[in-house]
């Protein structure tokens, strides 16, 4: 019997007739080996024409696209634009990965933290209105932008919360990174709002090895970011400078790959649909398991849903006995959970205030000696160290779902037998 193979979250996927290769041999044939050039006009155009895109049939959008090094930049770059800087508050959804809420602090502002619903997993709307109501009581001002994240590629309620935003005239960036070709009511997220941040590293929808990508509502804004991207120069002979500005674009050799994997896009989400599809039915009946699911599949009134399952989850209920949980954290890890890249800071303690289940971590652990790679979901942004003392406004149910969620593979990689295995590994992992 062969050795099997670790089964990864997401794993970057090429296109079968290495479309990538070849716009980036073209980038070098061409020796546009800078940061600009055919590349990344065409794959902007590729994106712009993807997201313009409704699945009815009715017209196209006509948002623009400007490719940049990175998600974190798209998000620090759209609050520039969106005049955020010190002393100012923006909302943001708490339950996301950091670059959501980092690039606040670039600008020198505070984040105010927004707890999420139960069925989305994402911002709430009523707690939104509620946030911005009472900020403006005690500091007299409305904060300068709102921030949802499609969690896991879960679209956000965006027509509630564009209605909210609009009311008090406070503009929307969608951060959409882990929901690229994710659709509300038929048009993709990131179109709705001023901005819509995507995200091509490694592990996203599709990658460009690093990078990213603003969805502008109109070409004077694209020009804005476009200007700010490129360190911010005046029409002069010479350099001169009268703002500061960033070097945050795209590289055309990075874009040469984004072009070729632009033709397995839909692929792609088709698979990480199936393969959801797949846990649903397979995990449908063990008891303790819920594997999370948009709203439409429980209720016809919300169909506008159309996820694309960038990361399968499940929550396991505290009641279920995991093999091995009565020795979960009791060991300091050593390397970085889930591959992640670069140096982790080394930390005294294996537990904090804060953390999943031991039942959660034993399942995490379990997997891992069965070559499956799981991770917890998300910890919420307000319960992070680092933004002790920031504002906010919660019901606590991200807090509760970080307890008790746990990301699956869904990535291209991931096969129906790999489903089946990793359900049969969770089903042995649970004590009878
Ligand atoms: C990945 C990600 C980003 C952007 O990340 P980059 O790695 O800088 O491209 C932003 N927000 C969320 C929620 C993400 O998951």
């Amino acid at each position: 019997m062969s050795e099997r193979k670790t089964i990864y979250l997401c794993l970057a996927h090429m296109s079968e007739e290495g479309w990538e290769q070849k716009y980036v041999k073209e980038a070098f044939d061409t020796n546009w080996v800078v940061p600009m050039g055919p590349n990344v006009n065409a794959f902007e155009k590729d994106l712009a024409d993807f997201a313009n895109s409704k699945i009815d049939g009715s017209a196209p959008l006509d948002r623009t696209v400007v490719c940049l090094s990175s998600g974190t930049g798209a998000v620090h770059l759209a609050l520039l634009a969106c005049g955020v800087g010190p002393g100012d508050e923006v909302c943001v959804q708490s339950f996301t990965f950091c670059a959501s809420s980092h690039p606040i602090t670039y600008c020198g502002a505070k984040p105010v933290f927004i707890g999420s619903e139960k069925d989305t997993w994402n911002m709430d709307p009523e707690l939104l209105e509620q946030a911005i109501l009472d900020r403006k009581a005690r500091t007299g001002r409305y904060p300068k932008a709102i921030v949802p994240v499609a969690l896991y590629g879960m679209p956000y309620r965006i027509d509630r919360i564009m209605a909210i935003a609009d009311r008090y005239g406070i503009p929307v960036i969608e951060d959409a990174a882990e929901g690229m070709g994710s659709r509300f009511g038929g048009q993709v997220l990131g179109t709705f709002g001023k901005y819509g941040v995507l995200s091509f590293n490694g592990n996203k929808m599709i990658t460009t090895s690093g990078g990213g990508a603003l969805i502008c509502r109109t070409p004077e804004d694209a020009n804005q970011i476009m200007w700010l991207a490129t360190q911010a120069r005046d029409a002069y002979p010479y350099y001169q400078h009268t703002a500061i500005g960033f070097n945050y674009r795209m590289s055309n050799v990075c874009a040469g790959i984004g072009r070729g994997q632009m033709t397995v896009l839909n692929q792609h989400i088709a698979h990480h649909r199936h393969v959801q599809a797949l846990y649903e039915e397979l995990l449908k009946d063990v008891e303790g398991i819920t594997i999370h699911k948009q709203p439409s599949a429980f209720s016809p009134q919300t169909s506008a849903f159309d996820s694309n399952y960038w990361l399968c989850t499940m929550t396991l209920d505290p009641s279920v006995k995991v093999r091995g949980q009565e020795n979960a954290y009791r060991e300091v890890i050593k390397t970085a959970v889930g591959g992640a890249a670069g140096v982790i800071h080394q930390v005294d303690s294996p537990v904090t205030d804060c953390q999943p289940n031991d039942n959660v971590e034993a399942m995490r652990v379990w997997m891992l000696g069965k070559k499956v790679e799981c991770r917890p979901v998300w910890k919420p942004m307000h319960k992070q160290p680092v933004y002790a003392g920031c504002d906010v406004y919660t019901n606590g149910v991200e807090e509760a779902i970080f307890k008790i969620g746990m990301c699956l593979p869904a990535g291209p990689y991931v096969t129906d037998e790999d489903v089946r295995y990793i359900v049969d590994c969770i089903k042995e992992a649970i004590e009878k």
